[in-house]
């Protein structure tokens, strides 16, 4: 008999899921409180959809039980993804290792997933959010916010997390598998900006800057201390916070050791193109081979300089004014101080700053400006192909599993792949056909 598969989000997984379980012909019920399918998926990465990264591997997913990661990273299947979309008419192309849609419109993806479902005769519920699933002899009873009720073999949740809040995720599914016997690690915001209460970060505020940012967790000084992880790449700074790519990346280790009370540094070298030529460890990359002689030469240079200038006029060629004024203030100082004036001590400590710059972090964005959830429903109780192990019938796929990607792909790879995997198992199980009541 025709199984009925149930799927509760219709983001990147739960179009996959519902995808999956038509293709093995089971009759898919799909819902969605947005009034469209996808609103998140068409708004990733800057509204051009980054879906996956050429570099796949373990360490670039985390998750707050890392005993479980290996076991659900050999689940994942990047080219598997890439093949189904490719074989559904989306051309893809990579750009600097990162995937994308040929169009760079993540919509295409939304768009093809949704015509896909559409052929498979998806049965689609839109403005509808599933609020309720209980387990009776005859399979699920799914209960929406319309009063409705349905019947079906299998539940998928596929409900994203709290990151997104605008794009319709309320963690409204977290509560549905707690009903249903499973528990959350605990969650927060990731892949976001963070914040800082350093009042000289205001004097930055709109520059974009390529720097290497290291992570230090723990009292400074503390034998405890300890660089975290560190990151290359654009940052952005704000009045009270700073973003980009390499901040993304250390949020959720800054954003765990908040939640412990750690206190959390972020450490910029601002001129990270130097490195090269210092002999520092961090080498070899290809926008440093612009930078013309070392560091120590620069440093000389800067410190013999005896004209009669402006620190603004002194580090002009190193740096942006406004990122002049926020090293100056830092020191104590104005970016209009005369530099003939300043002792040798407060000229190397300006040019310290430069490679050093400390920024204590107060905290991270909230879920409206995170990426992703970090946490979510426990991978020690997911078995096989993201199934349940406390509820026969029960599958998860996408952000509601305690698993985050790092930047660059990895989220929308997992999102696809568990669900096209949860909905192709979900559809070969389970045994009752569906009643609208
Ligand atoms: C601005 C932004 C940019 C991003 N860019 C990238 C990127 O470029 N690359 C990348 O890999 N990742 C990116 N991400 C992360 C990525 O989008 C998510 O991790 C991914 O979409 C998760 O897919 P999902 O299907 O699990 O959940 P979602 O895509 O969040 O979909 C969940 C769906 O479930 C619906 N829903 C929730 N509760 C219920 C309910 N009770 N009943 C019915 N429906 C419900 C929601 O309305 C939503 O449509 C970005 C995230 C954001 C916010």
């Amino acid at each position: 008999m025709k199984k009925t598969v149930a799927v509760a989000g219709a983001g990147a997984g739960g179009l996959m899921a519902a995808a999956g379980a038509a293709s093995q012909g089971a009759q898919v019920l799909l819902f969605d409180q947005n009034d469209r399918i996808g609103r998140k998926l068409s708004a990733t990465g800057n509204g051009k959809g980054n879906i996956a990264n050429c570099r796949m591997e373990e360490l670039c997913y985390r998750s707050e039980e890392p005993e479980e990661l290996s076991r659900i990273y050999r689940g994942i299947d990047r080219d598997e993804v890439l093949q189904l979309l490719e074989d559904r008419g989306i051309v893809l192309h990579a750009r600097q290792g990162y995937i994308y849609p040929r169009t760079d419109l993540a919509a295409t993806v939304t768009e093809g997933l949704g015509q896909w479902i559409a052929e498979r005769g998806t049965e689609l519920h839109l403005r509808e959010a599933v609020t309720n699933a209980q387990i009776t002899a005859s399979g699920f009873l799914i209960r929406t916010g319309t009063g409705a009720e349905y019947r079906a073999d299998a539940l998928i949740l596929a409900t994203g997390g709290m990151a997104g809040p605008q794009f319709g995720c309320d963690g409204s599914g977290y509560q549905i598998a707690r009903s249903l016997g499973h528990r959350c690690t605990a969650l927060r915001p990731s892949l976001t900006a963070l914040k800082t209460e350093d009042p000289v970060l205001r004097f930055a505020a709109g520059v974009r800057c390529l720097s290497k940012v290291r992570l230090v967790i723990g009292k400074q000084g503390d034998a405890a201390e300890a660089t975290m992880s560190e990151e290359y790449g654009e940052v952005q700074f704000g009045k009270e916070s700073i973003s980009g790519i390499p901040v993304f990346q250390l949020s959720s280790e800054a954003g765990r050791a908040l939640t412990q009370g750690e206190p959390v540094r972020l450490i910029l070298d601002l001129l990270p193109e130097f490195d090269r030529n210092s002999g520092s460890p961090f080498s070899g990359r290809k926008d440093a081979e612009l930078v013309g002689g070392t560091w120590e030469q620069e440093w000389d240079r800067r410190m013999q300089d005896a004209r009669n200038i402006s620190i603004a006029e002194w580090l002009n060629g190193l740096t942006v004014p406004k990122l002049a004024a926020m090293i100056a203030a830092r020191s104590g100082l104005t970016a209009e101080n005369k530099i003939r004036k300043l002792t040798r001590e407060q000229r190397a400590m300006l040019l310290a700053q430069l490679r050093h710059f400390e920024i204590a972090v107060a905290g991270t964005g909230a879920y409206r400006d995170a990426q992703v959830t970090a946490g979510g429903i426990r991978l020690s109780e997911i078995a096989g192909p993201f199934a349940s192990v406390l509820c026969p019938g029960l599958y998860f796929a996408g952000e509601i599993l305690d698993i985050e990607g790092m930047c660059g792909g990895y989220n929308l790879t997992f999102a696809m792949s568990s669900g096209w995997s949860v909905g192709r198992a979900a559809a070969s199980a389970g045994a009752a056909g569906s009643v609208r009541n």
